[in-house]
């Protein structure tokens, strides 16, 4: 099964195609003219998925080069930036160029963010092939870099033209990037599709087993309800701010720790803390967060975290950007399907919430 998305952003409108890399060559694309390209990838996907990726270009008539970065969240650094501008100028790159970015969310957003900013912004292809790079990170044009301990502080929005996707990508991942990709499909489901929250309370090993239909299903659900958001707020200015659910905790979390914690795992945990605030406030019965716990434990996410404390975690709260001009914004959730954004959220609540998730 193929799927095929818009996301609808008037004349910077892209198609989000999902299918088997082995199908490829087969698609239709209008939108295929670029001369140059150079592939953004990093130490460990480019070794395992560059040379069919490149293929593709290459017989779409495209010059492609490669260029790698370590694995890992360190690399979401603004000194890594050099490391691509200088093989674009070497290569020619110019306006008729892109930058493909193969990889996690931590290539795209580097990549992306490299794209973004070489010669005031050239077109941008996201492959995705981490699942939270699936079903997040690849659409919405959200680009960037880490800074100080906190998460994506430099940055720029800056739409992809193309996202392509291929379920046979996660054949290679390892099962806790999985799980980590997981978090984010469950923040979305509860967001805004309560089916894809019972797809993934229902399909917990073909999850597991990366069976492609279920996968392309989760994938597809997310994207929509993604694209959906990201098409009424392109800019993060009101209701695309429901996709933090579960996020300023989760990046408090990553800081406190020193990025120990993978991104999902933090968000796992953050949603744990959403929800008991939303109890707290008197929005969700314990029920619901009852329920997203034993979701999140089912694909082996954590839901509390050992070694931290509310003085550990504060700054790096401080630093969201939601709180930082002093009114503490939460996104809350009702339950599945119902996110609000709630501002003025008094500090004592936010306090026990975070309590609740501390070991
Ligand atoms: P990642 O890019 O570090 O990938 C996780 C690991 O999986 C890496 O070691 C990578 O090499 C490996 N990997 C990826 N695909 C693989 C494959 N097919 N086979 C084998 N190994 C593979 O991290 P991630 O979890 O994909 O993304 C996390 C990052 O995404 C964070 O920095 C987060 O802030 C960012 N993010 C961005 C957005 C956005 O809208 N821009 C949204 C959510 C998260």
């Amino acid at each position: 099964m193929s799927w095929e998305i818009t996301v609808p952003l008037g004349g910077s409108s892209y198609r989000v195609l999902l299918t088997d890399v082995c199908l490829w060559s087969a698609l239709d694309l209008p939108e295929f003219r670029w001369k140059r390209a150079v592939l953004v990838t990093d130490t460990r996907v480019g070794p395992l998925w560059s040379r069919p990726v490149m293929e593709w270009f290459r017989g779409r008539g495209t010059e492609v080069r490669e260029v790698r970065v370590p694995e890992g969240e360190e690399s979401k650094d603004f000194r890594r930036l050099p490391e691509l501008y200088e093989p674009f100028l070497d290569f020619d790159l110019g306006r008729n160029g892109c930058v493909v970015v193969l990889g996690g969310g931590v290539v795209g957003d580097l990549g992306g963010f490299a794209a973004a900013t070489y010669l005031r912004g050239i077109d941008l292809i996201q492959i995705p092939t981490s699942l939270l790079a699936m079903v997040d990170s690849s659409v919405g044009g959200k680009v960037g870099v880490n800074h100080g301990g906190a998460k994506n502080m430099i940055g720029a929005f800056h739409q992809p033209r193309l996202v392509v996707i291929s379920p046979g990508f996660l054949s290679t991942l390892a099962d806790p990037h999985l799980a980590n990709g997981l978090a984010e499909a469950i923040k979305t489901g509860m967001i805004g599709d309560p089916d894809l929250f019972v797809l993934l309370e229902e399909k917990v090993e073909a999850v597991w087993t990366r069976d492609p239909v279920v996968i392309e299903e989760m994938v597809a659900r997310s994207i929509s309800v993604k694209s959906r958001i990201v098409a009424e707020d392109e800019r993060e200015s009101g209701v695309r701010m429901l996709l933090n659910l579960g996020h300023t905790v989760g990046h408090a979390l990553e800081g406190a720790t020193g990025f120990r914690l993978r991104h999902g795992e933090a968000v796992a945990i953050g949603l744990v803390a959403a929800c008991q605030l939303s109890v707290l406030l008197g929005i969700a019965q314990p029920s619901h967060r009852d329920r997203v716990e034993r979701v999140l434990s089912t694909h082996r996410l954590p839901t509390r975290v050992r070694g931290l404390t509310w003085e550990s975690i504060l700054p790096f709260l401080k630093k969201d950007k939601k709180i930082r001009d002093g009114d503490w914004t939460f996104v809350l959730t009702g339950g599945v399907g119902d996110a609000r954004v709630l501002h003025q959220v008094p500090r004592t609540s936010v306090r026990e919430a975070v309590a609740y998730v501390l070991d």
